[in-house]
């Protein structure tokens, strides 16, 4: 049975690469009918950052990517999180260092600092020679030292990545990585094969800042007498040419993006084809469609850059389709935001903005009309297009309020256009700004009369009257 897994170390935040890697994982077992398993690598306490794996959880689970087995819900392979598995990886440390694929180190800092400052860009192996009885003798006595991965000096190691074909790395161009920290904690380069092989997963997905160091851990795979997984290694997101998707330009985060007003499904979906051709033209899918048509085959060789207004327009296409209900939902916060106790039927004015929104966030900006009114530039009545102009506002202005009384909106204007011998496009431009006092609405005159009430729209016609005498 195919089993992936998505490991993120608990940083508090989840990078929509990282997101990413998740999906892929996750549609490749659901493509075949396997499992997908959420394992925290918290192994390196210092970048520990409190209450991160709940947000991990809430964010796969935001983003409709669920586990079958993990914190929380658990499973047949636990525990799920690094640190609680410490005694595993000891276990498997103590054979490594029975047959030599391992060693005891005692270096202390000052020598490795010494070291690299003769110009070493390795560790030089000093610990390996210790004969058996030195190192129990100092370790009784209670010195720190860590286990150190034995890799052999010549000779190289080829593997096959199902992305980038086979990748041969030089044994003298490894480090003899340290697998056991001396707090007892095993390191990533460890961690991941105890665990990838322990949680029984067959297909390894990760970053491509690990396909150089793969071959390590297949000496560790071979050591302890384990099969390989299969490996599929991602090219990163990149923010352009050069420069990859960071943290520190603040457009990186899954949560950043949903802030944004961005809608969960619709940016799995962008960053599903970020990487992925599913050869089908197909562009808006959804989960199902997405596991369906997604395969290894393909994942793209070269890196890929974020296009937001791309996600936008996929964005916006999935904000239409929202059933009318939820978008108002979504929309509330934005107006308790930004425009709150506004004497209006804001379920209409959800209505209104529904199709007329790429993200929830530009909710700000197509609803400014209702604070536009307050003393709003008169010399908005002039249009080069409508050829309109304040004298004809002024002229206009007791036929609008008389039509604004009238049972039938529209078709007052539009007989007071030919009474007067004026387009009837004149006639709404001038309507329009009279009540709003701004250029852009979303809809007419007809739509603010019923987003503002017949009375509000009297008062403001009258504020325009006195304000054009
Ligand atoms: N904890 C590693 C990371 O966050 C996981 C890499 C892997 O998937 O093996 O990069």
């Amino acid at each position: 049975m195919v089993r992936t897994r998505f490991a993120p170390s608990p940083t508090g935040y989840l990078h929509i690469g990282g997101l990413r890697t998740a999906l892929y994982a996750y549609l490749f077992a659901k493509k075949n009918n396997g499992k997908f398993i959420l394992r925290i690598e918290d192994t390196d306490q210092t970048r520990e950052v409190e209450g991160a794996v709940d947000i991990i959880i809430s964010a796969l689970d935001k983003a409709g990517i669920h586990y079958d087995e993990g914190p929380i819900v658990g499973g047949d392979y636990g525990p799920y999180v690094q640190s609680e598995r410490k005694a595993i990886y000891l276990k498997y440390a103590e054979k490594l260092l029975e047959s030599g694929d391992a060693y005891c180190c005692f270096c202390s800092k000052e020598r490795l600092a010494e070291m690299h400052e003769r110009g070493a860009t390795k560790y030089d192996k000093h610990c390996l020679h210790m004969s058996k009885a030195e190192v129990q003798e100092r370790i009784a006595r209670g010195e720190p030292y860590v286990i150190r991965q034995n890799i052999p000096e010549t000779g190289s190691s080829t593997y096959h990545d199902e992305v980038f074909g086979d990748v041969t790395v030089d044994f003298k161009d490894l480090e003899d990585n340290i697998l056991i920290k001396s707090d007892g904690m095993p390191t990533y380069n460890f961690a991941n094969v105890i665990d990838d092989h322990l949680m029984g997963i067959t297909h390894c997905i990760r970053g491509v800042e690990y396909l150089m160091s793969t071959p390590k851990y297949n000496l560790l795979y071979d050591a302890l007498g384990w099969e390989r997984p299969v490996y599929i290694h991602l090219q990163p997101i990149m923010r352009d040419e050069r420069h990859k998707l960071s943290k520190r330009d603040g457009d990186a985060g899954f949560e950043d993006f949903l802030q944004k007003g961005f809608l969960p499904h619709a940016i799995v979906n962008y960053i599903a084809l970020l990487g992925w051709n599913p050869k089908n033209n197909r562009e808006k899918m959804s989960m199902d469609e997405l596991i369906e048509s997604f395969s290894i085959e393909g994942l793209q060789k070269s890196s890929s850059i974020f296009d937001e207004t791309k996600m936008r327009w996929l964005n916006s296409l999935y904000v239409k389709e929202m059933d009318a209900k939820d978008f108002h939902g979504a929309a509330t916060p934005y107006y308790e935001k930004y425009y709150p106790g506004k004497k209006i039927d804001y379920e209409y004015l959800s209505e209104l903005l529904q199709s007329r929104v790429e993200t929830l966030s530009d909710i700000r900006e197509r609803a400014a009309f209702l604070d536009a009114f307050e003393n709003f530039d008169l010399e908005l009545f002039v249009n080069k297009k409508w050829k309109t102009d304040i004298a004809m506002a002024k002229d206009l202005i007791d036929d609008c309020i008389a039509a604004t009384k009238a049972p039938d909106l529209n078709a007052a204007l539009e007989t007071l256009a030919t009474d007067k011998g004026l387009k009837k496009g004149q006639v709404l431009w001038i309507y329009r700004i009279a009540i709003t006092g701004a250029a852009a609405t979303p809809g007419g005159g007809a739509e603010m009369v019923r987003l503002f009430g017949k009375d509000e729209v009297l008062r403001r016609l009258d504020v325009v009257k006195s304000r054009l005498n």
